[in-house]
């Protein structure tokens, strides 16, 4: 079966693993340190702080900035769920914003426009796929309103623009992601300040770690906040370590195949469209395309599936999901819901090559033409 995503994993990862298990020290130490230096290094910051998750991330930097009951963060419901959730974790409200179309599905200047209140606090903007939202467009919308800008980077790591856009990002090592950790987050926030809260209430609100305490021989260590145990271990920063030093090699693998989807999409099956057909800078999370309307989604998937193919959506609106419908509901987003409806994502990652490529857009072709003269006939 070709896989939308698979992690790459290796020989390395596995010495980086033994290492670990030989020094006998588990978690928060060395390994840790020496990722979280190299990864803000990648991202042109000075410092990150390694968490458990992504989702840990967003709720670490919520936390941190102090958004709670009464505040309203804007999100995109074209996203997965947690960039939602983190918001209900520290008791805000999240207000779902419409894309800006099927052909560039990030959240909408002039929807997020619409709906900001004097309760709106912060905006959480997911780099969708990989394709980064057009950062002075809304530092600028951000600073008229006096708004947060927090990035969901899931999709994005390795871009030098991360994390410049407002006060943080978080980041994803999940296993399907660009690079993974197995389960793994990190935070890149630009005030020291709002990083050092972060670090601490990753770690149960306490003022030193256990390692720390090791190296300066004071037992001693106080809690003056109420943390969390979000805190990442030796192996996985070590595997994360390894993965990091390939990164930028996959993501432009996968830029390189994506061109070649494009390019092989357009002539082969030019009744599929893919999103972002303007230029912008990418890490190629995913390769997301749009059916034609006449086609049977259900019956694209399952023919790709007989030819050993996998497509997954991204995503179910998070606005449509029974806890969302419950919480707000009457929420009504047409171009996230039409984009939704028709979105299929296909196979892509760095062991692709361009024969596999071609597989699945033949396969593709197929599916659909098949769709058409099923429409015909009917
Ligand atoms: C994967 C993902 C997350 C959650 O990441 P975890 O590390 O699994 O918590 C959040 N937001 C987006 C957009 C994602 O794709």
């Amino acid at each position: 079966m070709l896989l939308v995503s698979a992690p790459i994993l290796g020989v390395p990862e596995k010495a980086a693993l033994s290492k670990v298990i030989d020094s006998s020290w588990l978690t928060m130490g060395e390994q840790v340190q020496l990722f979280e230096e190299s990864f803000a290094r990648m991202h042109g910051a000075e410092d990150c702080v390694a968490v458990s998750s992504c989702t840990a991330a967003l709720h670490l930097i919520l936390h941190g900035l102090g958004i709670g009951p009464g505040d309203e963060v804007l999100v995109p419901s074209l996203t997965f769920v947690a960039t939602a959730n983190s918001v209900l974790y520290v008791g805000a409200t999240p207000v779902f914003v419409d894309i800006e179309s099927a052909d560039l599905p990030l959240m909408s200047l002039a929807e997020a426009e619409a709906r900001c209140t004097p309760r709106t606090k912060a905006i959480i903007l997911v780099h969708f796929a990989g394709y980064l939202a057009n950062r002075e467009q809304w530092q600028r919308f951000a600073r008229a309103r006096g708004l947060h800008i927090i990035e969901d980077a899931a999709h994005a790591p390795g871009l030098r623009e991360v994390g410049t856009y407002g006060v943080a990002a978080a980041f994803s090592f999940y296993g399907n992601k660009n690079m993974t950790t197995a389960e793994g987050g990190a935070v890149i926030a630009k005030d020291p300040e709002l990083l050092q809260r972060i670090r601490q209430a990753r770690g149960h609100g306490m003022t030193s770690g256990t390692h720390q305490r090791l190296n300066s021989r004071t037992p001693q260590y106080d809690v003056t906040m109420l943390g969390f145990n979000y805190r990442m271990d030796e192996m996985r920063a070590a595997i994360g370590l390894v993965q990091l030093q390939n990164l930028q090699e996959w993501n432009e693998i996968r830029r390189i195949l994506a061109v070649l989807y494009r390019r092989h999409i357009a002539t082969r099956c030019p009744a599929v469209t893919v999103p972002f057909s303007g230029p912008r800078t990418s890490a190629h999370h995913i390769m997301p395309v749009l059916l034609p309307r006449y086609a049977d989604r259900q019956d694209v998937i399952d023919e790709l599936r007989d030819q050993g193919i996998q497509t997954t959506i991204h995503y179910s609106p998070v606005h449509q999901m029974t806890l969302y419908r419950e919480l707000s509901p009457g929420t009504h987003l047409p171009r996230t819901e039409d984009f939704a409806q028709r979105e299929l994502t296909i196979p892509l990652h760095p062991q692709m090559t361009s024969a596999t490529v071609e597989a699945v857009v033949e396969a593709l072709a197929t599916a659909v033409n098949s769709c058409a003269q099923a429409g015909t006939a009917a």
